[in-house]
């Protein structure tokens, strides 16, 4: 079987770096196309890109010339991790060209016909690409997102709890890696030694996708889920792995036994159609009382499950737990390929 070629926007990135190492021998696709701003066009890729990853750049993109991120690119369709401010034109530019477009950036996550999706949660809400296509007359070309990287994490672990029990509401508080905020990120003198009780627009964005999320697809839209969510969000000083101390009311009485094993137990789509990305575990349950830990967790599943530990009774809501994700791997990058895995299963991406 021939692979599909992908192009990649904002290669020298930190995701985009992830993206090129977990696409390396992946079976279905190829990178075939790179870009990013211009101070690295018409470089080749190991000239415009510092590597941050453990291990070499891989080969095959080394003579890659960096291009504009804007079509044509020679690609089936495009990853794209652009920054927020050049993310949502050029993404439009290239679905209006007839690019599908699988993007980690926030701009068009919360458009009303946009699949704001993770494979295990919602699959369902990829039918918004039909409704997209008819509204904004794009022929093969679409946008689907991932969410933001504590987001993901937040919602995989609620997501088997909310099929089971209903959760009517969630408080989380959560303690976010500095790769989020790509390099060079924070700065070492503000991060070192310190807690920061501010990352812009964070818990907006967590409170909005997590309702859009769990929502249900209804004609063409999604209806959000009637859920109270609240949300605080600090950067720490660690360098992969978002972490969430997660909070909830149940709308159906549970056991703490109940709990454990609903989390634990937890399978999906992607595991059934047994895609390449997809974690034999989505959600694994440690029962040691100082587990999950970024430095011991993040890689659980290839950085793709989410490790949850501390479930406990809480006497203010009814349980709470803590997730842990990798937030470029499950939060990012690994987030976008499992996405494409999923479409190319659904028949929505072709060569
Ligand atoms: P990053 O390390 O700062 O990389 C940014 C990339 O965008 C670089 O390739 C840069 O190219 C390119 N770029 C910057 N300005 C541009 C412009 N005006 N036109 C075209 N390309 C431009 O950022 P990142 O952490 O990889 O994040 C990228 C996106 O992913 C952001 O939207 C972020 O919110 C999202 N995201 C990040 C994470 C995470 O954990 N880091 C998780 C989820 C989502 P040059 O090298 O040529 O400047």
């Amino acid at each position: 079987m021939t692979k599909f070629r992908v192009g990649i926007l904002g290669a020298t990135g930190v995701v985009c770096q992830r993206f090129i190492q977990l696409l390396e021998d992946h079976p279905q696709f190829e990178v075939a196309a790179l870009a990013a701003s211009d101070r690295s066009q018409g470089k080749s890729y190991a000239d415009a890109c510092t590597w941050r990853l453990p291990g070499d750049m891989p080969e095959r993109v080394k003579q890659i010339v960096v291009q504009a991120p804007a079509p044509p690119l020679d690609c089936d369709f495009v990853f794209s991790s652009l920054p927020g401010g050049v993310a949502k034109d050029a993404e439009e530019e290239f679905a209006r060209a007839g690019y599908p477009v699988i993007s980690n950036s926030s701009p068009h996550r919360m458009g009303a016909d946009v699949p704001l999706l993770i494979p295990e949660v919602n699959p369902e809400h990829i039918a918004l690409i039909d409704a997209q296509r008819k509204n904004r007359g794009y022929d093969r070309g679409f946008i689907v997102t991932n969410p933001n990287c504590s987001a993901i994490v937040i919602v995989m672990a609620l997501t088997p709890l909310h099929m089971q029990f209903g959760v009517s509401s969630c408080v989380v508080t959560t303690m976010q890696a500095l790769s989020g905020a790509g390099y060079p990120g924070v700065a070492s003198l503000d991060a070192t030694d310190n807690v920061i009780p501010f990352i812009g627009g964070e818990e907006e964005k967590i409170e909005a996708e997590i309702l859009k999320l769990l929502g249900h697809v209804n004609g063409d839209v999604i209806e959000d889920a009637p859920m109270n969510v609240s949300a605080q969000c600090n950067r720490v000083n660690v360098t992969d792995g978002h972490m969430a101390s997660i909070r909830v009311k149940l709308a159906q009485p549970a056991s703490l036994d109940e709990i454990r094993a609903t989390l634990a137990s937890f399978m999906a789509v992607p595991q059934q159609l047994n895609l390449q990305s997809a974690p034999e575990e989505p959600i694994i349950v440690r029962d040691e009382a100082d587990r999950p830990q970024p430095r011991l967790d993040r890689d659980a599943g290839k950085g793709m499950s989410v490790t949850v530990g501390r479930i406990t009774r809480d006497n203010v809501l009814d349980y709470r737990f803590v997730a842990l994700g990798h937030n470029t791997i499950r939060g990012a990058a690994g987030a976008a390929i499992l996405n494409a895995e999923l479409l190319v299963a659904r028949g929505y991406l072709s060569k």
